[in-house]
């Protein structure tokens, strides 16, 4: 058997917005008398949530952020993304290559999604079967979304492969019962990326799109095997 969907998250699968996403940030701190480099946005606070973020940034600057800080960080990656954001490589070719139902899973708002894909190029190859965070009550690494979007394009949890960059999207697709590929080949990844995909439960791990068509397959076999799932 195979699988009957595939599930894509956004941000560092399909479009390479990490790094803008530091740059967006970088500026917006340093204009509000936090100095820092997109690269020490990444070292800093990759994978530690906004909230937490902000009150680091906020007990060492010794005030609070004005309340606009949010909208313009939000300002500055989609003007950003305009002229910066690309598709990640060969996403569009392995896109293309999949005859199976595909859909988006993304913790940014409907706004953002729409914006990255179109910038990127692959909005037309993936709408109208866009889903927000937004949409659910909570976001990742909780399970709401991937099986809001399941069950949105009518495909059983189990009969679903997801492929997400990030330890809370790998996560939450874990906790759907769905199959996860975790990507790593986003220009945000470092080395230790690919160990803590695995860690939070992704089936199999890999770094080229090239490789995608044949790797859903490869894990769709497993999947189907007399002897249930294991590992790849
Ligand atoms: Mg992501």
């Amino acid at each position: 058997m195979s699988f009957d969907l595939v599930i894509f998250d956004c941000d560092g699968v399909l479009v390479d917005s990490e790094v803008i996403s530091c740059r967006a940030h970088a500026d917006t701190l340093t204009r509000h008398g936090f100095p820092i480099t997109p690269d020490g946005v990444l070292k800093r606070f990759l994978g530690v949530s906004d909230r937490e973020a902000r009150r680091i940034v906020e007990s060492e600057i010794g005030r609070a952020l004005p309340e606009s800080f949010e909208a313009e960080v939000k300002h500055a990656t989609l003007s950003f993304y305009a002229n910066d954001l690309s598709a990640i490589a060969h996403v569009g070719d392995a896109i293309a290559a999949l005859t199976l139902p595909k859909c988006v899973a993304s913790s940014g708002t409907p706004e953002k999604i729409h914006h990255g894909l179109t910038c990127a190029g692959l909005y037309d190859q993936l709408a109208p079967h866009i889903f927000s965070a937004a949409q659910v009550k909570r976001g990742k690494p909780a399970p709401d979304l991937f099986l809001f979007a399941a069950t949105q394009m009518a495909a059983r949890p189990e009969r679903c492969v997801v492929i997400e960059d990030s330890v809370a999207g790998v996560t939450g697709g874990c906790a759907a019962g769905m199959t996860v590929l975790g990507f790593y080949g986003g220009s945000h990844c470092t080395a230790e990326h690919e160990a803590m995909l695995r860690e939070a439960g992704a089936a199999i791990t890999f770094a080229d799109m090239r490789q995608l068509p044949d790797l859903i397959a490869r894990a769709g076999q497993k999947h189907g095997s007399i002897a249930g799932f294991s590992p790849v």
